[in-house]
């Protein structure tokens, strides 16, 4: 084991019990074994992390020790995630396609709180559906650890001696907190602005849990725009960013702000998913009725996919990565409130020609049988547009011969590919002997005696669903009580009672 220990200074003890320096980075020695500080610091903050979401789960009436299993899976995903990240985005050139470090030389560093967050996202989520919990509720108690684990994660840059901004002239400012001193110079503590502001954020999250308008989702939305907004701002300080590179391009986009814009905009769609309701009402009052409101919605929504494909393709001439990803993103934009038209036409059917009146279909609209076989199709697609994005850049860092247009070309005509894949074969599916539903016609009745028949698109369906309201109000919000420890003290009840009894007698 003696042959860990490469580069050791001792500052107290000797290697076998005692405290000093390996490569630089302060380290605890056991048993000639070092143990950097940084991970004595991680792990702090993730178990008081577990500690914290094991509070709020019995709060929310879950099991409290539940949260070990969410923590067994999440927390070895996150860590494969934030160092992928690193991989994937690395620093600098000379790191890219060099994946050889990436098992092996785990114990060297380098992890991106953004990684781990999307990989602990994505694999908490598989343990709640398969422990048919609710996401909301387990987000929300999970939110306020992880405010916190970052918040005293990021004192072990600091013990590193890592992550921090450009140099501070002014010897007014040359003072810690503000500043920090690295050997001998005085460079912006961005580090401690981070670990500040997302404690900040953990204040923050327990005032917005106690609120009486409080509604679930509500930390999940807090996080992504509130962290957004942070490291937007930290990053844009940091010498030490990683760049985007595409193909054998560096751009000049730091990934971690091109992550907190994305991070942003997903913490505003989840306020709209949970206020759409509000939402909605505000919109129809600018109608007199619901139909008026979904024919004139019609050309509402498709001068938006209009405007967002002239931003597109104006984005794709004038070229460049940054307008790149702006273009793709309303591209898809443009792409989703096209298909919103042809829903739109498709709902305006459901209308009584008659009286005006909405009548649903007998059956339903659309049977749990169709809505399943379209979330599978989805699905596919979803893994194969990830997967083929998420290859071209890899790719882009593996081969550094690739040119930036060619990858950035792949990464588009493979969206493309799995898009009209998903379309196809959602068409093929429903129209099926299976799922045949374009010959079958269901009927609306009216109250107005009108009976007319309807057919309906269960995919347009299923991407535009028919005024599902989800409430976020409701919570569980009943102690979680533990059975066994209440049936212990039943039983210790039950004891107690029967010895009064006894000694009744006996007196
Ligand atoms: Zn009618």
């Amino acid at each position: 084991m003696n042959n860990i220990i490469s580069f050791a200074e001792m500052v107290l003890g000797s290697e076998m019990f005692g405290f000093g320096y390996e490569f630089g980075r302060p380290a605890v020695f056991i048993f000639n074994y070092p143990i950097y500080l940084y991970a004595i610091i991680i792990v702090t903050g993730m178990s008081i992390a577990i500690a914290l979401s094991a509070y709020f789960f019995k709060k929310r009436g879950y099991d409290p020790y539940d949260i070990c299993i969410y923590a067994i899976v999440i927390i070895p995903f996150a860590i494969l995630g934030a160092r992928l990240y690193v991989f994937v985005f690395p620093w600098d050139g000379s790191a890219i396609g060099d994946w050889s470090g990436f098992f092996t030389d785990f114990r060297n560093g380098g992890l991106g709180i953004y990684g781990g967050v999307i990989f602990g996202y994505i694999s908490g989520y598989v343990v709640v559906r398969a422990k048919k919990q609710d996401m909301r509720i387990v987000a929300d108690s999970i939110m306020p650890g992880l405010f916190i684990a970052q918040s005293i994660g990021r004192w072990g840059n600091f013990v590193n001696q890592e992550a921090y901004g450009p140099v501070i002239e002014n010897p007014a400012w040359q003072w810690f907190p503000f500043g920090v001193n690295i050997h001998g110079t005085w460079h912006y503590a961005t580090f401690f602005y981070e670990s500040l502001g997302t404690f900040i954020g953990f204040v923050a999250c327990l005032f917005l849990v106690r609120s009486k308008h409080y509604k679930l989702g509500w930390l999940s939305a807090f996080y992504g725009i509130y962290y957004g907004l942070v490291r937007l701002f930290v990053e844009g300080l940091r010498t030490d960013s990683l760049y985007l590179w595409i193909g054998s391009t560096m751009t000049d986009i730091k990934i971690s702000q091109l992550v907190s814009v994305v991070a942003i905009l997903l913490g505003l769609f989840t306020l709209s998913v949970i206020y759409r309701k509000e939402l909605h009402s505000l919109y129809s009052r600018l109608f007199k009725s619901e139909y008026h409101e979904v024919s004139a919605s019609r050309f509402i929504v498709g001068a938006i996919s209009g405007v967002s494909l002239v931003i597109a393709v104006v984005m794709f001439v004038l070229g460049g990565e940054t307008r790149f990803l702006i273009g793709l993103l309303f591209a898809l934009i443009a792409l989703y409130s096209f298909a919103g038209v042809f829903a739109l036409v498709d709902r305006l059917r459901l209308y009584c020609k008659k009286c005006g009146k909405r009548n649903e279909p007998e059956e339903g609209v659309i049977t749990e049988n169709e809505n399943l076989t379209v979330k599978k199709y989805v699905l596919i697609a979803g893994i194969a547009v990830t997967g083929v994005a998420g290859l071209a850049f890899i790719v882009s860092g593996i081969v550094t011969s690739v040119p930036n247009q060619i990858v950035l070309g792949v990464a588009l005509a493979g969206v493309c590919v799995a898009l009209s894949v998903m379309l196809y074969g959602t068409a093929v599916k429903l129209n099926g002997a299976k799922c045949d539903l374009t010959a079958r016609e269901k009927e609306c009745r009216c109250d107005c005696g009108n009976v007319y028949k309807v057919k309906l698109n269960k995919f347009l369906l299923f991407l535009f669903p028919y005024k599902v309201y989800m409430d976020f109000g409701v919570e569980n919000l009943k102690e979680y009580v533990d059975p066994e420890a209440e049936e212990r003290k039943r039983k210790k009840a039950e004891k107690k009672a029967a010895k009064t009894d006894k000694n009744a007698k006996i007196d």
